[in-house]
């Protein structure tokens, strides 16, 4: 067994993120800049933004956070967003989820630029993935694609089995698997016989949010195992979906939680900004 260790690789990828960054100045006289904005006091999402913030620091990225109050109206957080939309000095907008219950999430995102939507969740973006066009993909997956190029793990032909199906981690991690030619199956809360899919599998990767989801029974000797998830247990530990202890032994290479795909994430954010940012500045030559 070996670690896919995201921690390494993350930090690999930002020395090279901030090499790039310094050369961008250089060129054009500006930083790429990011710009959050963050609704509600949720501290998880608050640490979160934290988080993204020192990356941008690390990175030499221009970084502001746009953070409102959890009765805030939609229109408020529209106007704001389309005030960083013009901003020249911000290459790419995040939107900080879950948003409030009132707020529409569908429509909110949709009034991000396509061209600094640095999380992919703009349907724009979603469509290109889809038809495998190049465009912003969301953080997550592509951060597992990376992890798993790092350790060369080629997906193509192998059978990927994809526990979770959301917009943000299930759905786009399919789309980026079948463009590398795996064969992919989407499970979720409703699929029958979560096992009899997960032992069929080459590749599982786990993000559903569940703790303990992927048990010893559930994997064949060899497998490759990517555990999204990540957990706060009652005694403050971080963990992810798969019994690490007992699953590891029979893997051929599993992520850890934490220093799997959480660092990747962050990690992705700055890339997509760098990218973002570079293609602004090809757009005014
Ligand atoms: P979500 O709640 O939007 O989606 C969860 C998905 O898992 C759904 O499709 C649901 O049907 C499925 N699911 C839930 N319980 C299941 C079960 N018992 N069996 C099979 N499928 C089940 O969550 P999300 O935002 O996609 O996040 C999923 C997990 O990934 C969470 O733990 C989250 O913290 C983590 N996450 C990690 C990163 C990272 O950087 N590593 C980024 C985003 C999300």
């Amino acid at each position: 067994m070996q670690l896919l260790d995201g921690k390494a690789l993350a930090k690999k990828m930002e020395e090279n993120i901030s090499l790039e960054s310094k050369a961008f100045k250089q060129k054009t006289g500006r930083i790429p800049g990011l710009a959050v904005i963050l609704v509600g006091h949720d501290p998880a999402s608050q640490a979160y933004v934290g988080m993204k913030k020192k990356a941008c620091d690390r990175a030499g990225f221009y970084s502001v956070s746009h953070e409102m109050p959890e009765d805030i109206s939609q229109e408020a957080i529209i106007n704001t967003i389309e005030m960083m939309n013009h901003n020249p000095n911000i290459d790419g907008i995040l939107i900080q989820l879950p948003l409030p219950s009132h707020i529409d999430t569908t429509k909110i995102l949709e009034v991000v630029s396509p061209s600094k939507d640095v999380d992919g969740f703009h349907p724009y973006n979603v469509g290109r993935l889809a038809t495998g066009l190049h465009g912003f993909v969301p953080c997550t997956p592509l951060g597992v694609m990376e992890l798993l190029s790092e350790y060369n793990i080629d997906p193509k032909g192998k059978n990927c089995c994809i526990v979770g199906a959301s917009n943000i981690v299930g759905k786009p991690m399919a789309a980026l698997l079948l463009n590398a030619n795996a064969t992919v199956e989407i499970c979720h809360i409703f699929t029958d016989d979560l096992k009899k899919h997960t032992l069929a599998a080459d590749i599982v990767l786990v993000g559903a949010g569940v703790v303990n989801l992927i048990k010893e029974d559930m994997i064949r000797e060899g497998t490759i195992v990517v555990d999204i998830g990540i957990n706060k247990t009652s005694d403050g530990r971080l963990v992810g979906d798969v019994d690490f202890d007992a699953v590891a032994p029979k893997t051929s290479y599993i992520t850890p939680v934490p220093g799997g795909v959480g660092p990747m994430t962050i990690t992705m954010l700055l890339s997509n900004t760098l990218k973002a940012a570079q293609n602004h500045a090809k757009e005014l030559v």
